[in-house]
């Protein structure tokens, strides 16, 4: 989609902090932290959100990057959340799927 800001990153033409790609996902840094580890894992397909998702070998891909992630950044024993925000009351502000990895802090509950 030409005007999806994830969709920029995954053609090139916006260049984030990538830790992590294979041939369906990108994982880059968040650029506003919420952790000392704060990825956001996406599908390099355009999708909006998690409604929209009917592939559940991409969905497992991006449970296990984030956890692949997770163990690879030493927070797999510690702890880590991983969150998708959905549409308005989940807080999604960029409306290309993506799985948040939070870890490297103590997170609270309920999440605000
Ligand atoms: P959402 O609120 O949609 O679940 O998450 C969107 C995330 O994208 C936010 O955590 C926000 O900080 C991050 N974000 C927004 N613009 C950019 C950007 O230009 N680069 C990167 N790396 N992250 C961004
Ligand atoms: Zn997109």
């Amino acid at each position: 989609m030409t005007d999806c800001l994830f969709c920029k990153m995954v053609s090139g033409e916006i260049k984030p902090d990538v830790v992590f790609e294979d041939d369906r996902l990108l994982a880059f840094r968040d650029i506003h932290p919420q952790a000392p580890l704060h990825v956001l894992i996406v599908p390099k397909l355009h999708i909006a959100n998690l409604n929209e998702l009917d592939d559940a070998d991409l969905g497992g891909r991006l449970l296990q990057t984030a956890a692949g992630l997770a163990e690879q950044f030493g927070y797999a024993e510690s702890g880590y959340r991983t969150v998708f925000n959905c549409n308005n009351d989940g807080g999604q502000t960029v409306h290309h799927l993506h799985l948040h990895l939070l870890a490297g802090r103590r997170m609270v509950w309920p999440p605000g």
